[in-house]
């Protein structure tokens, strides 16, 4: 596979190594055409990216496409921090940025206790043990992405099922029908081939990102190539390979709403 486009990179706006020059130097390098640019969400309480920084960021994102004549996507790793689906993705923020990517993490601000419980504590406890979490505990977290995805213009579902648990086939239904992309994450083994397949055989889309905490992982695919490489997934299904560039949904939103 010959990747097109690595939508998942960190830089220091939150935990990431190298700057944004550095991590699109590295994609020109590798021939990719787009990289974005996804730092953590504003709620994450360690490294979440700062509003008031936003304009830096711009900054720096106008300055490397310019040098290195690779696009560059201004985007956000998004927390959902709710079972409502809410994400730390304000309807306010949206137009600071070009690409929105929504994923489950540890030590951040979520809406309600409930909800930190029911969705962070109660996975992440589960993990811990080395347990499979409890039925309902699944269903909580399904209600949470497939709510996210109805309700919020996401593009990209970063790393699902890693360390927390959902029903893969119904969020990937739902991200079929709302256009929503499904990450296959080089970063960490978060599904497995079976999975995969079992999302492509609702509809879902796919795309391989690195979540590349410094520049020299940009356009890391090592683990979608082991996972996907001789076997029977529908390889035109990702659409950030051989080619082929994706057709994102919060492009299309913002263009109707600005319409
Ligand atoms: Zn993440
Ligand atoms: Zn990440």
């Amino acid at each position: 596979m010959i990747l097109t486009a690595d939508y998942h990179t960190h830089t220091p706006y939150s935990h990431g190594k190298n700057t944004v020059l550095e991590n699109a130097t590295a994609a020109k390098k590798l021939g990719l055409r787009q990289i974005a640019i996804t730092d953590h969400g504003f709620n994450h309480l360690l490294f979440g990216l700062k509003r008031k920084r936003l304009p830096d960021l711009r900054a720096e994102i106008i300055e490397a496409e310019k040098l290195t004549g690779v696009k560059v996507l201004m985007g956000m790793e998004s927390n959902l921090i709710s079972i409502d689906g809410d994400t730390d993705m304000k309807r306010d923020d949206l137009d600071k940025f070009d690409i929105y990517l929504c994923g489950i993490h540890e030590v951040l601000k979520y809406k309600r206790f409930s909800d930190m419980y029911n969705i962070m504590f109660a996975n992440y406890t589960a993990y811990k043990l080395g347990r499979k979490p409890s039925a309902k505990v699944i269903a909580n977290t399904t209600k949470a992405y497939v709510n996210a995805i109805c309700n919020n213009p996401i593009d990209i579902l970063t790393h699902i099922n890693y360390k927390c648990c959902c029903d893969l086939k119904e969020v990937a239904a739902a991200c079929a029908e709302y256009g929503t992309y499904i990450e296959i994450n080089t970063k960490k083994r978060h599904v497995s081939l079976e999975e995969l397949n079992l999302m492509a055989s609702v509809g879902a889309r796919f795309v391989i990102d690195s979540d590349a905490h410094s520049a020299d992982r940009v356009g890391d695919t090592k683990i979608a190539e082991e996972l996907l490489n001789d076997s029977d997934f529908p390889m035109d299904r990702i659409d950030n390979i051989d080619g082929r560039l994706p057709n994102f949904r919060f492009a299309e939103y913002k263009r109707n709403v600005n319409a």
